[in-house]
């Protein structure tokens, strides 16, 4: 199937050829036709897919009746409203946006928090038919007077779980409020909790369900690799790793503010071009850093879950988890940001004892077990592979996956989170709400299942494929200790024959 095929308009289809799209994806050929005729869409999908020219294709072909090139701002009248949860993200959709519509007289503005709203008034006033917004902005906006709303067609919602983690919700609902109430509203979420629901229920008329988050979960270009390690000597191995390769640019996971910080300075100081991007920093700071590493002028980019939000780089080989999440959905945002577009990436978790139990819950939720790959030099602490440690207990286990670990078989649900000590944690989620969330249905009314376990059609990339052939074990490695599978990818393990 073609782009041309979904009947979007001859401007948009030259937009599509000049960003050097073949074909749609399957997110766009669901979303795109739906869009077009009209209808409300309540869609389960993350970055990587393609979601954003999905909506962005069709928004603009709905307003594109009101492309004109008066310089008179009542012809501009805001016609379609995005609103994204971090300023990246909208920065993101913003440039979509911009490439699609380039061949149409459509204005669009970005406006978020963090800078001065002045010269964002200025543009608005100038009449903008796209809006892309975060929530609270917006709301100043609104307060000030210097968007009008009324004429609002469109209404996108995206990433509506990160809104609900980031506590948008109310502002969100404000915002509704404001909106005309003949409208069409399209809601994008990785996962569906209740609450999520229960937005849908308020914003959404009969909504057509689109259903590319189980077959995209995990991009099946991504090599997954978990490299058990004692916590203290975390940094040593990301070093180590990074050496190795040092041409490569990498985007290292944090859980908190503090760890990002630190962590970049160390990987400064041991002579890798780092840097950390987090809520504390300025926009300007963060916009600088965020074009330092998309350039290739910085070699490491060390981020928060909320501050990575939108990274689009479309070659990004390596995502690594210098800590695990805490919520399993945020594994797959985190190595969403790798194996985009049909490139190869990988995806390297440093795991010590007290982050098992994060594994398994990950491991649950994508449904295959990683392979474990312990780095010479860098052991986890024995309690890594005892009996009855926490997550996974069982027989002692060898360092690569075993399908009968008792883990496999105990429902994540019955096996109990310990507290991390950490109180920076920048998404603000305590184990009492992710055990909240754990229990809530995640059914559509229809019976959709939203947070069904990816189930792969053509098997999941788990470490051994074409693209990362296995190297042959060292003769000198405990066939118990040791994986059958190779070592450190970004040592050159994976990817060598
Ligand atoms: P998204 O899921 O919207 O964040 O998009 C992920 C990446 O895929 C972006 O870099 C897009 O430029 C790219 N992309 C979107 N649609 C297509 C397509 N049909 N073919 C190839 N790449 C695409």
């Amino acid at each position: 199937m073609s782009f041309a095929d979904l009947g979007l308009i001859p401007e948009l289809l030259q937009a599509v050829t000049d960003a050097g799209y073949n074909e749609p994806t399957p997110i766009q050929r669901q979303a795109i036709p739906i869009v077009i005729a009209g209808h409300d869409v309540m869609g389960g999908a993350q970055t990587g897919t393609g979601k954003t020219a999905g909506f962005t294709l069709p928004l603009l072909h709905r307003i594109a009746r009101h492309a004109n090139t008066s310089t008179s701002p009542a012809r501009h009248q805001t016609r379609a409203l995005i609103l994204a949860p971090t300023r990246e993200l909208a920065m993101q959709v913003y440039e979509s946006v911009k490439t699609y519509s380039k061949h149409l007289p459509l204005r669009s503005v970005c406006v978020y928090g963090g800078v001065d709203i002045r010269p964002q008034q200025a543009e608005l006033r100038r009449g903008i038919e796209v809006v892309i917004a975060t929530p609270g902005r917006l709301l100043d906006h609104i307060e000030q007077k210097s968007i009008n709303l009324s004429q609002v067609e469109v209404l996108v919602l995206d990433e509506a779980d990160r809104m609900l983690d980031m506590g948008f919700i109310p502002d969100i609902k404000r915002i509704l409020s404001l909106l005309p109430a003949q409208r069409q509203s399209l809601l994008f979420s990785a996962t569906f909790s209740d609450e999520i629901k229960k937005l849908a229920d308020q914003m959404l008329k009969n909504p057509q369900l689109i259903e590319v988050a189980r077959r995209n979960m995990v991009s099946e270009t991504i090599t997954h690799v978990v490299h058990p390690v004692s916590s203290g000597m975390k940094r040593n191995l990301l070093a180590h790793l990074l050496r190795h390769k040092p041409d490569t640019q990498a985007l290292v996971f944090v859980d908190t503010k503090l760890v990002c910080g630190r962590l970049a300075h160390y990987l400064e100081r041991a002579g890798i071009s780092a840097d950390a991007i987090h809520g504390d920093k300025g926009q300007q700071q963060r916009t600088e850093t965020l074009e330092a590493f998309k350039s290739g002028k910085l070699r490491v980019l060390v981020a928060t879950d909320v501050a990575a939000r939108g990274i689009d780089i479309d070659e990004l080989p390596f995502v690594i988890n210098f800590e695990l999440p805490h919520t399993a959905e945020d594994y797959v945002h985190r190595i969403g940001r790798t194996g985009r577009a049909g490139h190869h990436g990988y995806a390297i978790s440093l795991v010590s004892s007290e982050e098992k139990h994060w594994l398994a819950e990950i491991e649950k939720l994508i449904k295959f077990q990683i392979p474990q790959e312990i780095v010479p030099g860098f052991d986890p602490d024995p309690d890594f592979h005892e009996a009855g440690s926490r997550g996974q207990r069982g027989r002692r286990s060898a360092a690569g996956t075993r399908p009968d670990d008792e883990a496999a078989r105990t429902p994540a649900s019955s096996r109990t989170p310990d507290k991390r000590r950490d109180g920076d944690r920048e998404r603000g989620r305590d184990d009492t709400r992710q055990q909240a969330r754990r229990g809530r249905s995640t059914v559509a009314a229809d019976g959709f299942d939203f947070s069904k376990p990816y189930e792969p059609a053509s098997g999941v990339n788990t470490g051994v494929s074409d693209a990362a052939p296995a190297l042959t074990p060292s003769p000198q490695t405990d066939p118990l200790r040791r994986p059958k599978r190779p070592i450190a990818v970004l040592l050159g393990g994976l990817g060598k024959k």
